[in-house]
């Protein structure tokens, strides 16, 4: 099961149940640029990973020396291409990626960009379900027993048998995915 986040939204009023509403990434790679690896912050514990490292001085050499020559081609080239740990559009080093990858797009940034599939899915999927019913939300992180040590438990949802079937039918109409609907399936303890 992925690490990702999650939203734990409680509809309020007669009737009241809560649902738990998952981000999927579709690993598009649209978000994994030379730039946005930069940007992402350290990998934390480097000198465990002498082959990561080997790779980041690599960069940093390549990198530098295009900055001195020519600073429009060093622009153009850290956004038009991918970092060099997307490999087959999945991330070689997610273990130990750095913290801005790991929270992507779950940061006030994220949040706007229009790039991100699963973001547009995510956000489509949520409007869907809050539609004309009136809610309060708390976003919350699951991560499964990782390097860092930490594991979360997902939240507990609460509802009725008609009312997850109500959930599911919108987000159907949503277009939400397979891959989708069986993360909110786990997220829901529905299998
Ligand atoms: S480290 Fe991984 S998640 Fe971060 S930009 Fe590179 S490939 Fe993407
Ligand atoms: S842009 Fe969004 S869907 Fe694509 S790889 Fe990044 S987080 Fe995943």
């Amino acid at each position: 099961m992925v690490d990702t986040f999650y939203l734990h939204i409680e509809f309020t009023g007669k009737n009241g149940c809560s649902i738990n509403l998952p981000f999927l990434c579709t690993k598009c790679g649209t978000c994994c640029t030379i730039d946005d690896f930069l940007t992402a912050g350290k990998i934390k514990s480097l000198q465990e990973y002498p082959k990561v490292k080997a790779k980041m001085n690599a960069l940093s050499d390549e990198l530098g020396k295009m900055w001195e020559e020519d600073e429009a081609k060093y622009d153009y080239y850290t956004t038009h291409h991918q970092c060099p740990f997307l490999v087959n559009n999945s991330c070689s080093i997610y273990e130990i990626r750095p913290e801005g990858c790991r929270l992507f797009p779950n940061t006030a940034f994220g949040m706007q960009t229009q790039d991100c599939k699963g973001l547009n899915s995510f956000k489509k999927m949520r409007a869907t379900l809050k539609r004309g019913r009136r809610s309060k939300e708390t976003c919350r992180f699951f991560e499964k027993a990782s390097t860092s040590g930490r594991s979360d438990s997902v939240k507990p949802a609460r509802f009725t048998e008609k009312q997850y079937q109500t959930c599911i039918s919108r987000l159907c109409q949503a277009g939400i995915s397979s891959d989708e609907l069986s993360l909110f399936n786990f997220f829901n303890g529905r299998n």
